[in-house]
This record gives structure tokens, C-alpha cells and sequence, in this order.
């Protein structure tokens, strides 16, 4: 589908098949000379043919197209090395050693290793008893990035990217991704989100180790953008919405209640990583815990592990590892 949602801005909605998103949406802004396209869904041909077609009805030729990467998750850089033509720019942050794209595909395979990590920690018994279709999972993980290394543009806070009458300049948003980053034109108000702040949904917020702090670094990028004059925030999943500062307002608050649910579950006894994820609540459409997909498993405890990771750092709780296993208690 593709609307023009703001004079020269157009949302492509890309599909994302076997996903619980079910879409991506793709931001074209077209530009005279330029036009740049934000996000571009998984490395599936579906994604390529749909913004393909797009682009072609918008008549916005492959070499005149630069793409921007808003953070590599596969639903957002997965398509990307498709779309790019030669001599195009794909742009993105990342890790500040990171100025060569092998970075980009080692910490897929890094990411990978520690996920396993975590499911094992929290399903002691995962890894003797996998099914063969849970080990699919990790196929969908891994995506390939052979953009030529002369075709990475790597932007940093405060870089203006301008096209179509907008000059929209990149606010760097680490938690929901390392790399994640925004793009706001003053002059329009319009915010492009991706994952950092959705409408319909909580931004998934990750630790697959206790070292990241991802949920202290989501939350200083909430507040980050908070205050920004802002007359409508474009996010990648989902409606287009204005009120951005109540949107984060709601969602720091979703975080502060999950923290106070989980120590109410510590009290209660709750003291693994397994045992608090499978009894927070989650939106699940009525599946009970144990028949989530693997997917969703490992999601739950990631945003637990956040949590818990959170927690620490704040002294709330202290944790005691006994026969390899951390377990949990308030401090
Ligand atoms: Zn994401
Ligand atoms: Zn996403």
C-alpha cells in the first residue's frame, strides 16, 4: 500500500510474512534530484518486489535513490543491499568502531550466540529437548548486508539528510537498538520514530546479557526526544500519530509498572529468569505461556533480562548464582 502521508512523503507498507508485526512501513521521501527511502523490510523478495513496484509508480528511478537505515534489525536493513543501486548511498549508524560493514553482519552472528545463551538460561532443559522447528528461528536471524563498502554512508548525531523540501537531521536513540537512530525536521515538525516510540505497541526493549543496560539507554533516549515540537511521528510498525510527548510518558510508565510486577514476583518467590518471564504478563491474544512459539519465548525473556539488567544497576535487586543459575532476589 502506499499513501502520501505529507506533501512528498509517502508510507510504502512492506509486508513481513510469519511475523506478529505483519508489516513494516517504508518511508519514500522524494526529492527532485534524490529521493531517499527509510527502512526497507526483511531480505525476502516480497520486500524488494513490493518497494520495487512502489518506486516505479512514484517514478523514482533506482539511481537516483539513497536508502537510510533507521537501526539493523532484519525487518528495517534486511532488503536494503536489494534496493541500493551502484553508486547510491545506503545511510546508517554504527558502533563507533564499526566504519567497516563487517560489524554489521558479526554482531548478527554474535547476537545469535547469545540468544542461544539466554534460552538455554532460561529453559535449562532447551537444549536437549529443541525441536528442529524451533531451530528455525535462527535462520530468519542472520541477514546478509554485501553492500559495497563504498556505498555506506555512516551518520552520526546532528547529520542532515535532505530531500523533497525536508532537511531531516539524525538524532541518535540507542535501546531499542545500538544504532538506532531518528530523523526530525524542524521546520515540518515531522519525526520519523522507527522502533524507538510506536503507537499501537511497546518498543521491544532487549538484554541478552546483563552488561547491555538497554533499558536505562531506551529510557534517556526516551527522554531524549520527549520535549521536541513534533506535529506528527511516523514509526515503522504501525498508525502515524501526534502527541508524542504522552506517547512517552505512557511507555516509561509501562516500564516503571513492569518493574514493580516482577519485584512483586521476586517476593513471591519468583526467582529465575524463566520463572519471572513466564509469569509477567504479556500481550499475547490468549495464548497461554506454554504453547508461545520459540520466538516469543525468547522475546519474553529478553525484555525480562531488561528488566532485571535495570533493576540491578538501580540496587533494587541482587542476584546469586547457584549450580550456574542466576536467581534473583530484592536487595
Ligand atoms: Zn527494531
Ligand atoms: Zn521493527
Amino acid at each position: 500500500m502506499i499513501e502520501e502521508v505529507c506533501k512528498n512523503i509517502f508510507r510504502i507498507t512492506v509486508p513481513l510474512p510469519n511475523n506478529a508485526l505483519s508489516a513494516v512501513n517504508t518511508y519514500l521521501v522524494k526529492g527532485d534530484e534524490r529521493s531517499v527511502l527509510v527502512d526497507t523490510g526483511f531480505d525476502l523478495p516480497i520486500s524488494s518486489s513490493v518497494l520495487r513496484r512502489a518506486l516505479e509508480l512514484l517514478q523514482v528511478p533506482p539511481d537516483r535513490l539513497d536508502i537510510f537505515i533507521t537501526h539493523q534489525h532484519p525487518d528495517h536493513a534486511g532488503a536494503a543491499y536489494s534496493i541500493v543501486a551502484p553508486g547510491a548511498l545506503a545511510y546508517s549508524h554504527c558502533a563507533p568502531d564499526g566504519s567497516s560493514l563487517d560489524f554489521i553482519r558479526f554482531s548478527f552472528e554474535e547476537q545469535e550466540r547469545l540468544v542461544r545463551k539466554l534460552l538455554s538460561a532460561a529453559e535449562p532443559t532447551w537444549k536437549s529437548h529443541r525441536v528442529e522447528s524451533e531451530e528455525k528461528i535462527f535462520e530468519r536471524h542472520i541477514i546478509s548486508w554485501p553492500i559495497p563498502e563504498s556505498g555506506f554512508k555512516r551518520v552520526d548525531e546532528g547529520d542532515v539528510i535532505s530531500a523533497g523540501g525536508y532537511d531531516f537531521c539524525c538524532i541518535l536513540t540507542p535501546g531499542h537498538c545500538d544504532t538506532h537512530t531518528c530523523l526530525y525536521d524542524e521546520k515540518s515538525g515531522i519525526f520519523i520514530s522507527g522502533d524507538h516510540v510506536l503507537k499501537d505497541i511497546t518498543p521491544h526493549i532487549v538484554d541478552v546479557n546483563l552488561e547491555m543496560k538497554n533499558l536505562s539507554r531506551y529510557l534517556k533516549s526516551l527522554k531524549k526526544i520527549t520535549d521536541l515540537p513534533v506535529s506528527s511521528v511516523m514509526p515503522a510498525h504501525g498508525s502515524i500519530f501526534t502527541g508524542l510527548r504522552e506517547r512517552c510518558e505512557e511507555i516509561a510508565l509501562h516500564h516503571e509498572q513492569r518493574i514493580k510486577d516482577i519485584m512483586t514476583l521476586i517476593d513471591c518467590g519468583n526467582n529465575t529468569l524463566g520463572n519471572i518471564a513466564s509469569n509477567c504478563i504479556w500481550n499475547t491474544r490468549n495464548v497461554p505461556w506454554n504453547e508461545l512459539s520459540v520466538e516469543m519465548r525468547i522475546f519474553a525473556y529478553g525484555e525480562t533480562y531488561a528488566h532485571l539488567s535495570y533493576m540491578l544497576n538501580e540496587r533494587l535487586i541482587e542476584i546469586v548464582e547457584t549450580d550456574g543459575q542466576e536467581i534473583f532476589y530484592r536487595a
